[in-house]
C-alpha cells in the first residue's frame, strides 16, 4: 500500500484553554483531493498549520510522506510542500511576474517557470501591473500561481476561492483537477459547501477540533442514513390516484414540489421504489433524483454537537 502524505495519531494543540485540535486521527492517500470541513473555529486552519509544520502539537505526531513532522528529516520534504493561505500578503509594489520570480528564487528554481503559471491562472493580462491594483481575487490566483512554483507533490490550500468570480472558481478547480491528474495531494479547507462538494474524493468533518467523520460524500450519506428526494413529473389529471397508488404500495406520501411532485425515501428502499415507479410508466412523464448533499451530510453530523453556527 502506498504511504500516506499525511498520517496524524492523536494530534492535539491548545492555545490557553481552547483545545483548537483535539486528538485527531487523520489519513490523507496520495494523489487525493482531501476537504477539511467544519465551522468558524472547528480547527481545521491549526490542524493546516500542524500538517505543515508551522506550529507544534503539544500531543501526538504528524507524519508527512512518511517523515515526522519537525523532525531532522522534514526539511528534505518541505520543499515539496506548498501553502496557499486564507490571507496571501505579497509586496504592494512588485508586479506580478516580479512576485513569482522572488518566489521562484526562494524556490531555488530557474525563473522560466514564472510565465506559464500566470498564464494557467489567467494572469497573463496583469504580469507587469504593480499588486497595489490587484483585486482581491486576482491575489488569490497569484497566491495559487505562487503555490503551484516548483510542482509540490502536496498542496495546502485554506480557503482558497474567498475573492473569486463563478468564472474564477471553476477555473481555480480545473487547475486543481490537472494538478491531481499528475499526482498532486491536495488538500483545502472551505465553507463554500455547494462549491466544494463535486470536487472532493475525501473529506473530514470538523467541529470543536476533533475530526467527527471522514469519508466520501456517498458513505458520509449513506452512514446517516439520509433521505433521497424524488421528484415526478405527473401526467396531468393522474396526481390524486398516482398518489393513492405510491401510498398503498410503498407507504410513502406524494406532496407537491415545484411545478411537479416528490416524496423522499431512505437510501436502501430507493431500487425497489424506482422499480415500482416503472410499471407505471405511462403515468410517470419523467423522474429526477436528489442524492444528499454536503449540506444536508454536514448539518446532520453538527447537529448533535453544538460547535458553532454551519459554515
Ligand atoms: P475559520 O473557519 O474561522 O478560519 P478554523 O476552523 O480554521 O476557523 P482555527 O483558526 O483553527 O479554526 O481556530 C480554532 C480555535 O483555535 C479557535 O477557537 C481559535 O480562536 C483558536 N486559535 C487558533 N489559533 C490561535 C492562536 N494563535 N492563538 C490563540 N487561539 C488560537
Amino acid at each position: 500500500m502506498n504511504v500516506p502524505v499525511i498520517e496524524a495519531r492523536g494530534v492535539t494543540r491548545t492555545y490557553g484553554e481552547v483545545r483548537a485540535v483535539d486528538g485527531v486521527d487523520l489519513d490523507v492517500a496520495p494523489g487525493e483531493i482531501f476537504g477539511l470541513i467544519g465551522h468558524n473555529g472547528a480547527g481545521k486552519s491549526t490542524l493546516i498549520r500542524l500538517v505543515l509544520g508551522l506550529v507544534a502539537p503539544q500531543a501526538g505526531e504528524i507524519r508527512c510522506m512518511g517523515v515526522p513532522v519537525l523532525g531532522p528529516a522534514f526539511r528534505d520534504v518541505r520543499r515539496q510542500l506548498a501553502y496557499l493561505p486564507e490571507n496571501v500578503a505579497f509586496y504592494e509594489n512588485l508586479t506580478g511576474l516580479e512576485t513569482l520570480h522572488f518566489y521562484a528564487k526562494l524556490k531555488g528554481l530557474t525563473l522560466s517557470a514564472a510565465r506559464p503559471l500566470l498564464d494557467k491562472v489567467g494572469l497573463a493580462h496583469a504580469a507587469q501591473r504593480p499588486l497595489r491594483g490587484y483585486s482581491k481575487g486576482m491575489r488569490q490566483r497569484l497566491g495559487l500561481a505562487q503555490a503551484l512554483l516548483g510542482t509540490p507533490r502536496l498542496l495546502v490550500l485554506d480557503e482558497p476561492t474567498t475573492g473569486l468570480d463563478p468564472a474564477g472558481i471553476r477555473e481555480f478547480y480545473g487547475i486543481l483537477e490537472d494538478c491531481r491528474a499528475r499526482g498532486m495531494t491536495i488538500i483545502l479547507s472551505s465553507h463554500n459547501l455547494a462549491e466544494i462538494e463535486g470536487h472532493l474524493d475525501r473529506l473530514a468533518l470538523m467541529s470543536q477540533g476533533r475530526v467527527r467523520a471522514t469519508g466520501n460524500l456517498d458513505t458520509l450519506s449513506r452512514e446517516l442514513d439520509l433521505p433521497v428526494q424524488i421528484a415526478l413529473k405527473l401526467k396531468p389529471g393522474v396526481e390524486q390516484s398516482f398518489g393513492a397508488w405510491l401510498a398503498r404500495e410503498t407507504g410513502l406520501k406524494l406532496a407537491p414540489r415545484g411545478e411537479g411532485y416528490g416524496f423522499t425515501c431512505t437510501p436502501a428502499r430507493k431500487m425497489s421504489v424506482l422499480a415500482a415507479l416503472a410499471t407505471r410508466g405511462a403515468e410517470v412523464l419523467d423522474i429526477d433524483l436528489k442524492r444528499p448533499s454536503l449540506e444536508d451530510v454536514y448539518l446532520e453530523h453538527t447537529a448533535a454537537f453544538a460547535g458553532g453556527s454551519p459554515c
